[in-house]
């Protein structure tokens, strides 16, 4: 099969003929239809999220289901599915408690072991899995729901219980940032998007945004004035947006500052949900504020294949249009150019999804 090879931290990626993978007992093997180009796929090429060299990335993707192993018990071959980009093992006290997200034995494709930058991908535990893809999402709409857009829900729904009315601060305006201020929006918050960039902004206000607050407090709305409300930094601008501070704030980042910053933008009893990230390591919190706020702080990481139907049904009803989200759609030989160009900060232009097939 062709796949996209990694074999040196940062080297440019090469497509190339490998051999097919062999199906595991509780697994499947899925024919990728098509794969989104993430930015942990760009952390793991470069290393800052060590894999194993050489490696096969790709963690967002959806396809048909081409073998099945003795022990799969729901699915066939011929299936349209998709995965969570965390495969929880399916037997541990987690994933019994529908939490396979944070499994101590995970696998995921494209960090673990090999990923979907290839035409075929395998999925291990695959009865604990697999998600069902309703005929009417395609195989490059679904690519967005495993990683970026799935963590957005979760953080925002399961996290954040954003209510309608209640402000949500998306600090970060990329893949997930931008699904989570659509889904955020699409649940009748009001959501405040904080960015550098100016086209990101604008790109969170056509996707349901209120209000948007460049990186240094600036509100968008004031773009080509003198950034006369800036002194007071993001904080005091979602402050005054929002008459007192967010109800919910997530750092869809990822970077000690804005990890910072998001908790400092939230009104008392808010909830900060980290969502980026943070692969430097531990991170200074403003804990003070924790205390005197009574603050609550969550991380997010991805949502278990049992969480999925009821995002999926909302995807199906038109009241969440992850399509909206998706950029460039390029070919497997795309994917090494589309990883080189994340060495500059980008999300505007969408999320890149690879197809593959259908
Ligand atoms: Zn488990
Ligand atoms: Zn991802």
């Amino acid at each position: 099969m062709k796949a996209v090879i990694y074999s040196a931290y940062g080297a440019t990626p090469v497509l190339t003929e490998v051999p097919a993978p062999a199906c595991p007992a509780d697994g499947v093997v899925i024919m990728v239809g098509a794969t989104g180009v993430c930015r942990s796929d760009w952390h793991a090429w470069k290393g800052h999220d060590p894999v194993t060299l050489p490696h096969v990335g790709g963690h967002e993707f959806a396809g048909v289901v081409a073998a099945a192993g003795p022990g799969v018990t729901r699915w066939r071959p011929g299936d349209r599915v998709t995965a969570p980009f965390a495969c929880g093992c399916g037997r541990c006290e987690f994933c019994l408690a529908g939490d396979a997200q944070v499994c101590p034995r995970q696998t995921q494709p494209g960090f673990t072991g090999p990923g979907s930058f290839a035409e075929l991908v395998v999925v291990h535990a695959a009865d604990a899995n697999l998600v069902t893809l309703p005929a009417d999402v395609s195989f490059v709409t679904a690519a967005c729901l495993g990683c970026r857009f799935a963590t957005a829900f979760r953080a925002v729904t399961a996290h954040g219980r954003v209510r309608p009315g209640d402000w949500l601060a998306v600090h970060g305006c990329g893949g997930v940032g931008l699904s989570a201020v659509m889904i955020g929006a699409a649940l009748g918050a009001r959501v405040v998007a904080v960015d550098v960039s100016a086209a990101a902004l604008a790109r969170a206000r056509e996707l349901g945004a209120e209000a948007a607050i460049g990186a240094d407090g600036a509100s968008a709305d004031d773009a080509g004035a003198d950034g006369s409300d800036a002194d007071g930094g993001v904080a005091a601008a979602v402050a005054e947006v929002t008459g007192g501070g967010a109800h919910v704030s997530i750092d869809a980042l990822g970077s000690p500052a804005v990890a910072a910053e998001s908790l400092r933008c939230l009104r008392r009893r808010g909830r900060h949900v980290q969502v980026g990230l943070l692969p430097g390591g531990p991170v200074p919190l403003p804990v003070d504020l924790v205390i005197a706020r009574e603050l609550e702080v969550y991380g997010s990481h991805g949502m278990a294949a049992r969480d999925y139907p009821a995002m999926m049904r909302m995807v199906t009803d038109g009241t969440l249009r992850p399509a909206l989200l998706t950029g460039d759609v390029i070919g497997l030989e795309g994917v090494p150019q589309a990883l080189a160009a994340m060495d500059s900060p980008g999300g505007a232009a969408g999320m890149v999804v690879a197809k593959l097939t259908g």
